[in-house]
């Protein structure tokens, strides 16, 4: 049943093309709003002969007023929602099975733009990052729990993009009690993190995936340059002789050591230095590297940085290519959403040139499996993670 409260927005022509063509976004200027709509709102989407197209999610602040929920008319409400985040739970059960730590929900890319689930265990990390979503927190809350069962839920809507979708920045306990550091499982390691005071959510599920396949390559020295609370560290400890992590965060290198240690793992030192500057006394100094991984923030953070950020990126591969052994593994990333692949790649091509090396290309790689893209959304992939293999030609 359709409830005469539902308010209309109409899209334009082109918006409607955009809309047919499986783009779930639309902007600003292919939309007319009907008087009195709020932001937040769940409107049904009309073209402009009247044909109902589906329904979205409202935001009236961001230069994206209208994100897709369905292509029909069926009500939008608890049902709706339970069944969206019963869905991408099932999808991570049967990807990961007998695992507990993951992203669960992937904003658009499982129908529920702006809703960002991750999975520590018996704990969730929440973000609302879109208006729809925060003014129906309290639901998704209590579905969260019902759906996980979950000691406690940290949310976590301190992300700077909140702020373009005229909401304010917020950080705290939503749901039971949340212990810092809640203890994750990655593979057979624990790592230990905090919800409250980490990075993102607390920490860097999209790179899960590849924390396990860099401990895979792991053999001889190892170094693990930006290591956050040692994910790629410690994997790759389990394999290698040595392991070096290098963070300029104070509290992240406790956490390496910490976690180190929990696992039991004797081999890992930790250095607290930029990277830049660690990176440039090691070529001085003549040291040399099995495998090395490099997983730098985001340095181009718009389109007026990326110039400058690819100048960073060269120059970390630049050295971490001639720390590397011949036959030594490099993992390096880029989470720039405005470096795309090919951009990603003709840096480490120049890198390369400039070290007098060249290398073979194992696997071009992105976030994990639990942070899917939509095909109408190749926009949102953000991540890529290359290994290479490097040979002296
Ligand atoms: N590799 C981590 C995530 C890295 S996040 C993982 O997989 O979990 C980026 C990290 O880089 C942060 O911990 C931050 O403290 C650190 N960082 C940022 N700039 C740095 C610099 N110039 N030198 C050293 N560390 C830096």
């Amino acid at each position: 049943m359709v409830s005469p409260a539902r308010p209309v927005a109409h899209l334009t022509a082109r918006g409607g093309a955009r809309w047919i063509a499986g783009h779930p976004w639309i902007f600003r200027s292919d939309v007319r709003l009907p008087p009195g709509i709020a932001t937040g709102d769940i409107a049904l989407v009309h073209d402009v002969e009247g044909r109902l197209l589906g329904q979205a999610c409202v935001s009236l602040a961001s230069q994206i007023t209208l994100r897709r929920l369905t292509l029909d008319e069926r009500p939008v409400d608890k049902a709706f929602f339970r069944a969206r985040i019963a869905d991408a739970a099932a999808l991570r059960q049967a990807l990961f099975p007998g695992e507990a730590s993951y992203r669960v929900i992937h904003g658009d890319a499982d129908g529920l733009p702006g809703l960002v689930v991750d999975r520590y265990g018996d704990w969730l990390s929440v973000q609302f990052l879109t208006p729809a979503m925060d003014r129906r927190r309290e639901l998704l809350v209590g579905l969260l729990v019902e759906q996980f069962n979950c000691k406690g839920i940290m949310n976590r809507s301190d992300a700077s993009v909140r702020t373009l979708e005229g909401l304010p920045i917020e950080k705290g306990v939503i749901h039971g009690d949340v212990p810092d550091p809640v203890v994750m499982r990655e593979g057979r390691l624990e790592i230990a993190l905090s919800l409250e005071h980490g990075q993102k959510t607390g920490g860097f599920l999209d790179q899960r995936e590849n924390h396990l396949m860099a401990g895979r390559y792991a053999h001889g020295r190892a170094l693990d340059c930006f290591s956050y609370v040692g994910g790629f560290a410690l994997q790759m400890a389990r394999k290698a002789t040595q392991v070096t992590a290098v963070d300029s965060s104070a509290q992240a290198c406790e956490r390496i050591s910490a976690n180190a240690e929990r696992n039991g793992l004797g081999n890992v030192a930790v250095a607290c230095e930029n990277v830049f500057e660690f990176l440039r006394a090691a070529v001085d100094a003549g040291e040399r590297y099995d495998i090395i991984v490099l997983d730098p923030p985001a340095f181009a953070r718009n389109k007026a940085s990326l110039a400058a950020g690819l100048r960073g990126y060269k120059e970390l591969n630049l050295r971490a290519m001639q720390l590397l052994s011949p036959g030594g593994y490099l993992v390096t990333a880029s989470c720039s959403h405005h470096v795309g692949e090919q951009a990603f790649e003709d840096m480490l091509r120049a890198a390369a040139a400039d070290a007098g090396r060249d290398a073979q290309v194992l696997e071009r790689r992105g976030a994990g499996r639990d942070h899917p893209v939509l095909l109408a959304l190749s926009e949102t992939r953000y991540l890529k993670c290359h290994v290479l293999r490097m040979v002296q030609p």
